[in-house]
């Protein structure tokens, strides 16, 4: 078909659009008989009131009786959210219209009638399909993307995670066969917070729950709805809820509920309007909704701290479901999920490897077996060998190994002496954790790096932290030993040094001088957080006087240490120049002085650069 009508089409939709948007515009607008506030009051009080109309900022109330006459009424002030809550509760309808913005809304409607026609006019000649499609004039339609079939994925397909799949059972029943539990009258939640870091599968296992159901799965990112237009936020939520009306029984499924859920009026100045009113329209749509629609709202965050305390109310968010990263069977049975499908050789062994990834979530688990589906697939070969999934955890923890970056023969030297190191701290300290693989491959920001063989364990002993302190510390007290001299390479190091010996003494009661007192309060405690400071500035100084105690004597000790095998620090950085990467069981054999196999051909590929790497808050020690 020739382009010409196409774009006449679009034009004369974009016309309709217009006069649509204006009649939108004046619907508030439509003249109606004023009465007195007192009138009003006495017909809400009389349950005469059927349906009310506000818009945000605005002390006109317009409305239809139960008998089907509009009234408009002034309030001295815009009805708040309590107010609006409480006619809600009187069964009245409440509909919060966008504020009117005289000036934004006159250079707003050229603007986006611009904006749309090229729209359309794109839209139109790159699908060359006519008729009005969903996501054609979506300005104000929610952003939610609505699969009408239900999710495949199913609770089979989400590993681990037991007590939250417990939990949602009795939603799945319920979506199952809504009209069972409302002819018992029961009261189903309404509203389901995940709440979990990054990565654990609070998608994944929201989409499960409709796929177990089989129902619709309506979804949508909490930063779908921050806009910069006021108003624009508040119509994508009624949209949203619009459209799960029509495919209820459903799922709604909001992600980062915290981009809109905030606490209201914590920011500073007015440039948070246009979030409270997406925030109060979804506060007003959650209550609104019949009790027998089938409809349960879930939302994720990491941050639940920063939601706003009446979304978490009884009938709102009121049943929250943490999930937390995966133990090491979890991440076993992760593993073997995200495994089917890959032809894996016979030397690979999963438990083994989910002993060896601790710290990483789900998404991490399935990034590592695509990675190491990737290096076979690059390397021609027809299985997955445990070492393609040994490098794949590496690149995934670190980043890709860096190749092509040259090494000064000085700084490959500097690097080895560091990290051996570290790995005669890991090894001969009784607390510490082991060596689970020392290199000096660049990798990611650093030049090289020993990894501990860490387990997962909830509690830190005293002398475990102590001996991790001075692991930490170990790169730098070789190369004072070595070379007489240091280097900037330890930074991260000291870092994490730092990090631990200030909370064991301010959080965790560890230093006989300060006793189990709590210094610092945690607020948040997903993404590090941030603490607050509740002592004196004395009592700073003397904290900061312990903790330069405390390293420094770490400091001492692990030179000590090192100094008695220096030795064996020769022995191990040697090989290391010679071999680049040693396992644990090679490390073992260097430490005990004896002979190693020939090396393997060293390996050729070349790797191409990735994306950005990022580094495991209990990951391996970098640096170099
Ligand atoms: P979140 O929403 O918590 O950030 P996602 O649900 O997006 O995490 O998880 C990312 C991917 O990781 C999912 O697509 C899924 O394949 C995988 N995943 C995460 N947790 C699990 C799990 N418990 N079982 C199986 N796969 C998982
Ligand atoms: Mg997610
Ligand atoms: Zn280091």
């Amino acid at each position: 078909m020739p382009r010409a009508p196409f774009s006449l089409l679009a034009l004369v939709l974009g016309l309709a659009f217009l006069a649509w948007a204006f009649s939108l515009a004046g619907t508030v607008g439509a003249p109606s008989g004023t009465v007195n506030y007192t009138t009003f009051l006495e017909d809400l009080k009389a349950g005469r009131v059927k349906e009310v109309v506000v818009r945000a900022g605005d002390t006109r109330i317009q409305g239809v009786l139960e008998d089907g006459s509009t009234f408009t009424t002034y309030a001295a002030s815009p009805p708040d959210n309590e107010t609006l809550e409480a006619w809600t509760a009187r069964g009245v309808s409440v509909r919060v219209e966008p504020p009117q913005g005289q000036n934004a809304l006159g250079f707003l409607w050229p603007l986006l009638l611009v904006g749309l026609l090229i729209g359309a006019l794109y839209y139109f000649s790159r699908n060359g399909r006519a008729g009005p499609s969903d996501s054609a004039f979506s300005f104000t339609k929610s952003r939610a993307r609505v699969l009408t079939e239900a999710p495949k994925v199913t609770f089979k397909d989400v590993a681990g995670a037991e007590e939250a799949k417990e939990e949602l059972k009795e939603i799945v029943e319920f979506l199952k066969n809504p009209s069972r539990f409302h002819e018992m009258g029961a009261r189903i939640p309404k509203g389901v917070l995940l709440v979990g870091p990054p990565g654990v599968g609070k998608t994944h296992l929201a989409r499960a729950v409709a796929g177990e159901a089989r129902v619709p799965f309506i979804t949508a990112s909490g930063s779908d709805f921050v806009e910069m237009f006021v108003g624009v936020g508040a119509a994508r939520v009624r949209d949203l809820f619009e459209t799960a009306k029509r495919h209820a029984p459903c799922i709604v499924f909001i992600d980062e509920i915290d981009a809109v859920g905030r606490r209201r009026g914590s920011g500073v100045g007015g440039g948070n309007d246009e979030r409270e009113q997406t925030l109060n329209q979804l506060l007003v749509e959650m209550d609104g909704f019949e009790k027998d629609t089938a409809i349960v709202v879930m939302a994720a965050t990491n941050r639940p701290d920063i939601l706003d305390p009446a979304l978490l109310r009884p009938g709102r968010f009121d049943r929250q479901i943490a999930i937390d990263a995966p133990d090491v069977k979890g991440r076993e049975q992760i593993l073997r999920i995200h495994a089917r499908g890959k032809p894996l050789a016979e030397d690979v062994d999963l438990a083994l490897l989910a002993k060896r990834t601790p710290g990483f979530v789900g998404a991490d688990l399935e990034n590592l077996l695509n990675e190491a589906a990737l290096l076979a697939a690059r390397e021609g070969r027809r299985k997955i060998t445990m070492k393609d999934l040994e490098e794949a955890a590496d690149r995934v923890m670190m980043g890709p190994a860096k190749k092509s970056l040259v090494l000064s023969p000085r700084d490959r030297r500097i690097t080895a002496y560091h990290e051996a190191g570290h790995a005669l701290a890991a090894h001969f300290l009784e607390h510490a954790d082991g060596v689970h693989k020392v290199t000096i491959v660049p990798r990611g920001r650093a030049l090289g790096f020993m990894m501990p063989r860490r387990e997962d364990m909830l509690h830190w002993s005293r002398k475990r932290l102590l001996d991790q302190i001075a692991v930490a510390l170990a790169g730098r007290a070789a190369e004072e030993i070595v070379f007489d001299d240091v280097t900037t390479g330890a930074e991260n190091d000291f870092r994490q040094a730092t990090e631990l010996a200030r909370r064991m003494i301010t959080e965790w009661g560890m230093h006989p001088e300060f006793g189990p007192v709590a210094y610092a309060v945690r607020e948040d405690t997903y993404l590090g957080g941030y603490d607050v400071r509740q002592y004196s500035e004395e009592t700073a100084k003397r904290i900061d006087e312990a903790v330069r105690r405390l390293i420094e004597e770490q400091y001492q000790r692990v030179k000590a240490l090192l100094l008695e095998k220096r030795e064996v620090l020769e022995r191990v950085a040697e090989t290391l120049l010679e071999r680049e990467t040693l396992t644990a069981e090679e490390f073992q054999r260097v430490v005990e002085g004896l002979p190693l196999e020939a090396p393997e051909e060293a390996r050729e590929e070349r790797e191409p650069p990735r994306v950005v790497p990022k580094v495991k808050p209990g990951g391996a020690l970098g640096g170099a």
